[in-house]
């Protein structure tokens, strides 16, 4: 018996990636960082390979080896590295890092010669974001340090690639500017003998909008999981979490009657009042006070004053909830629950923190689908 659970539908990632593995003219990485967007990094990651991923995606080095542990031996890519990690165990398990700085570059050599073979490594470019990777200033240093690593027997340069700043808003100028400075950078590459096997700068969104930057990989990040990054467009994904809790105890109370911390909310007639566990200890953004959307019985109704750290109370009107039905934040909508992409609009956020925050938390997981078995 299940109090409160995140429900996550393993054939739904499967079929969505296999789905844009369809659209993408290039093999796909799916991101499997921040436990798989809070579905849960291993299982996300095999139903990915069953849907045609031929790669994995993490930001830490202890993400990609957790992956390795778990038995899974498709090429993964760690890309946010500081100074100072055992970069050699990442070479020894064959993870694929990222480096976009000489600095790590250096390290990567002393790790590939502590592992007793050559570090494999994506060069990474700021092609605009100003986020990771070597700034254009930075590009010739970095193309010098790797061509003389690889020289030397250090270092592979498996990839050259970058990450797009608002390719969720299609159209949006900068995304043609950086991929022209995507362009000059692989040439420049090129000038230093370096022709990298994988060339890639997609993100979900650029995979769905921008086959001119699907290159030999896409990255699909929340795509995978059902959700689009383009408000608006479903691209027909099927979103793959459910978070749903029993309802703990009902009350009726009369009009005027102030309800949970503050007393921020006040009943405007006489109502039902249902006790939901799930709060902010679990994912549910406290911004959701007053106004995130619950679906109880029929109706949606919103909760009703300040989320709590394990709590919610939902004002359901003069519905017939009793303790034990089923109340569902969001899920892929199929019975008029709120979707990831409503909560996310009433809270001032985007979908992807919304899932990502039930991730390795309290609330256990239970999965569905063939890919589960
Ligand atoms: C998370 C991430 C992705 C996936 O992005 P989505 O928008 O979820 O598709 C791709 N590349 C990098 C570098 C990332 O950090």
């Amino acid at each position: 018996m299940w109090q409160a659970e995140v429900r996550v539908d393993l054939d739904a990632i499967r079929d969505n990636v296999a789905m844009l593995r369809a659209r993408a003219s290039a093999e796909v990485l799916v991101a499997v960082k921040a436990d798989g967007y809070g579905h849960g990094m291993v299982p996300a990651a095999r139903a990915a390979l069953a849907g045609g991923a031929t790669w994995l995606g993490v930001a830490t080095l202890d993400e990609a080896l957790s992956l390795r542990r778990s038995g899974i031996g498709a090429p993964v890519l760690a890309w946010l590295l500081s100074p100072g990690l055992p970069l050699h165990e990442g070479v020894a398990a064959g993870i694929d890092l990222s480096a976009g700085t000489p600095g790590l570059i250096d390290e990567l050599v002393t790790a590939a010669r502590q592992a007793g073979g050559p570090a494999r490594v994506h060069l990474k470019l700021d092609t605009g974001l100003a986020r990771g990777g070597a700034p254009a200033a930075g590009w010739p240093a970095l193309f010098e340090a790797a061509a003389k690593a690889e020289a030397g027997g250090d270092l592979e340069v498996v990839g050259v690639w970058s990450h797009f700043a608002c390719a969720d808003e299609p159209g949006h100028e900068s995304v043609d500017r950086q991929l022209a400075a995507f362009q000059e950078g692989l040439t420049m590459a090129a000038g230093h003998g370096i022709v990298p096997r994988l060339r890639h700068i997609a993100n979900s969104a650029a995979l769905l909008t921008r086959p001119d930057a699907h290159f030999d990989l896409v990255r699909a990040g929340i795509a995978a999981y059902g959700l689009s990054p383009i408000a608006g467009q479903t691209y027909g994904l099927r979103p793959a979490m459910t978070a749903r809790a029993r309802v703990m105890m009902t009350k009726r109370v009369p009009a005027g009657q102030g309800v949970s911390y503050g007393l921020t909310y006040t009943t405007a007639d006489e109502t039902t009042l249902a006790v939901v566990p799930l709060g902010y200890g679990d994912g549910v953004p406290r911004h959701a006070s007053s106004v995130g959307p619950v679906r109880i019985g029929g109706v949606t109704a919103r909760i009703a004053g300040r989320v709590c750290m394990d709590q919610v109370v939902v004002d359901v009107g003069d519905e017939p909830v009793v303790a034990g039905d089923v109340a569902v934040l969001f899920g892929p909508g199929d019975d008029g629950e709120p979707t990831a992409d409503a909560w996310a609009a009433a809270t001032g956020t985007i979908n992807y923190e919304i899932v990502t925050r039930f991730g390795s938390g309290r609330v256990p997981r239970h999965y569905d689908g063939e890919v589960a078995r």
